[in-house]
């Protein structure tokens, strides 16, 4: 089972699509572990999205990320990091694949909905960004036994 760090960004709040985002993650078959609805600080941004600091557009993404709440989640599931990056799409929602998170619901790339973690490396770091070990549950989702071979 693989972990994955999740958050739907300010613009998919504001325009009421969170319950169209975790339907879609539910429905896939992977296990929501943990969430916070919470606005960003400064200091979370800038460690986040510390491969991004010196990019030109990193002024204009700090500024979305920090412009209203956001839902932080942890998803878990066999190769979750993958799948979870294959259902929100390209980073740019005018290309992203219809069928995808941003591909049917964004409109450009300062503006692209969510975030999802790229790899098992930064899946861990980002998940130590935004919570403590102890905030991640341990359950069993009733469909488990065959969801999995
Ligand atoms: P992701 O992994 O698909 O989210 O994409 P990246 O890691 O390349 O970029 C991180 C985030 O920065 C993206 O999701 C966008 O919100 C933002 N971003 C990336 N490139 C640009 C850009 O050229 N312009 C603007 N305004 N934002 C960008
Ligand atoms: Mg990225």
């Amino acid at each position: 089972m693989e972990r994955t760090f999740v958050m739907i960004k300010p613009d998919g709040v504001q325009r009421g699509i969170v319950g169209t985002i975790i339907s879609r993650l539910e429905a896939k078959g992977l296990k929501l572990v943990a969430a916070q609805f919470t606005t960003l600080s400064e200091e979370k941004v800038m460690e986040h999205y510390a491969e991004h600091v010196e990019k030109p557009f990193f002024p204009s993404l700090k500024a979305y990320v920090m412009s209203g709440p956001v839902l932080t989640m942890v998803w878990e599931g066999g190769d979750a990091i993958a799948i979870v990056r294959r259902l929100v799409g390209a980073t740019n929602p005018a290309e992203a694949a219809p069928g995808t998170i941003r591909g049917d619901m964004g409109m450009e790339t300062g503006k692209n909905v969510i975030h999802a973690s790229d790899a098992p490396e930064s899946a861990a770091r980002e998940i130590g960004i935004h919570f403590a070990e102890e905030e991640l549950v341990t359950y069993t989702r009733i469909d488990e036994s065959v969801l999995y071979e």
